[in-house]
């Protein structure tokens, strides 16, 4: 099956997606579902759907190389990333079930969320004193009891969580950290409430749980009870870098938008478009993009050679996530107070792009450990590194 095109994405994005992008989405979860189920049929139908899953599971079985310009034209539009099934957090799920999950798993969760049925969340961060930047502070508890588990614990920000179907919940157990998938109608398991972060447009919002005495079956763990934590860290790396191409997307949105304003605004008797400083900040950030692009396509191509891309993944990471928050913050400076209109789309952008320096690890957090891996190499050099 060959690989769909940038264009044909392109032109999907604007003829079903752009068009049905409503304010009556904006902190509604459940609005924008409704949406999603008009626009998947539509991606379906134009060979779109599930990109980055395997042809056994319906998808299209593309490599990293191929998905990440796909992706970045999907995310010019908030509704792009879902209507073809790439999106978080069920993107990332579908990859832990795929890798850590038995067939049976596979059948009552990967299958449904690869089929647009089902929709899922993934539960690793606590309020405090719990589990945040640093995992390891993990206080939901998993105890084992007669034919399973009893998990008690508070999870918050965890996104996705409004109309979930089911979470895959990291809790500790005599083992260590361990991932398990609980239904979200399994009594003890409950949706607190319903955060409103400061991007409102993911899908299936962001939520608080609360698991209490909440008991599940043996066969609710995914993958070997004690490997959470190295699960969690297999799973964030390819789950930051789609971000890294779906949010390129968002943030090249905001740009050309603002490059429209620039030439159609009128100021001392010029178009904006004119003068140097304008031009620079239109210059500045196609640079932040094109090297955001690099970043991106260096770590894809070793991801499909199978190399390791834990340094690299985190460098890309620290690097999209910021160079995308400039290019989203030029385009609200180049359109004056209309960039600072909440309801509109330039800022509505902004506010999606800001978290992203805190989730799939703070940038501060990445700096401190790629500072100290560079400098221990530096004292043990690794004759194959290339650093
Ligand atoms: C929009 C959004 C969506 C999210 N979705 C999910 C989800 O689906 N599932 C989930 O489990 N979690 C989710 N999270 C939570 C996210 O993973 C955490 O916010 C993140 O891991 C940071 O944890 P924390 O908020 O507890 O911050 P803390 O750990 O309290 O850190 C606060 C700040 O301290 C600094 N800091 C922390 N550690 C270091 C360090 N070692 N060196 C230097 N500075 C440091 C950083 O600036 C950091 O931002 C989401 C968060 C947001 C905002």
């Amino acid at each position: 099956m060959a690989a769909p095109t940038r264009e044909q994405v392109r032109d999907f994005v604007q003829a079903c997606c752009l068009p049905r992008e409503s304010r009556a989405h904006v902190h509604d979860p459940l609005a924008l579902d409704a949406t999603l189920a008009e626009l998947r049929p539509l991606a379906r139908e134009r060979g779109l759907y599930l990109p980055t899953l395997p042809q056994r599971f319906g998808g299209l079985g593309l490599g990293w190389v191929e998905r990440a310009p796909l992706l970045e034209e999907a995310g010019r539009s908030y509704l792009g990333p879902a209507a073809m099934n790439c999106a978080a957090p069920d993107q990332p799920n579908m990859i832990s079930l795929l890798q850590q999950g038995r067939p049976d798993q596979h059948q009552r969760y990967l299958q449904p969320l690869a089929d647009g049925r089902l929709r899922s969340c993934f539960a690793m961060t606590e309020p405090a004193p719990g589990a945040g930047s640093d995992p390891s502070m993990l206080m939901t508890q998993a105890r084992r009891v007669a034919n399973g588990w009893e998990l008690e614990g508070r999870k918050w920000f965890i996104t996705g969580a409004v109309g979930a179907a089911f979470a895959i919940v990291l809790a500790q157990t005599e083992e260590g950290p361990t991932q398990f998938i609980v239904d979200m109608d399994t009594p003890g398991m409950g949706l607190v409430r319903s955060i409103r972060s400061s991007d409102p447009f993911a899908v299936g919002g962001h939520g608080e749980l609360r698991l209490q005495a909440c008991r599940v079956p043996d066969d609710a763990v995914l993958g070997e009870p004690g490997l959470g934590l190295q699960y969690a860290q297999q799973r964030l790396e390819p789950a930051r870098l789609s971000h890294c191409m779906r949010l390129a997307g968002r943030a090249r949105r905001a740009l050309e938008l603002a490059q429209d304003h620039v030439l159609r605004r009128h100021s001392f008797g010029s178009p904006l478009a004119d003068l140097q400083q304008i031009q620079a900040m239109v210059a500045d950030a196609h640079i932040d993009l094109y090297a955001s692009r690099l970043m991106v396509a260096d770590c894809a191509a070793r991801m499909d050679a199978g190399q390791p891309v834990k340094t690299e993944s985190a460098m890309a990471k620290v690097f999209v996530s910021e160079a995308l928050n400039r290019v989203a913050d030029r385009a609200a400076q180049m359109a004056g107070a209309h960039g600072m209109d909440e309801e509109a789309p330039i800022a509505l952008i902004q506010r999606e792009l800001r978290p992203f320096r805190i989730y799939d690890g703070a940038s501060e957090l990445h700096r401190a450990t790629l500072g100290r891996r560079f400098l221990k190499r530096r004292q043990a050099p690794d004759p194959r590194g290339d650093r």
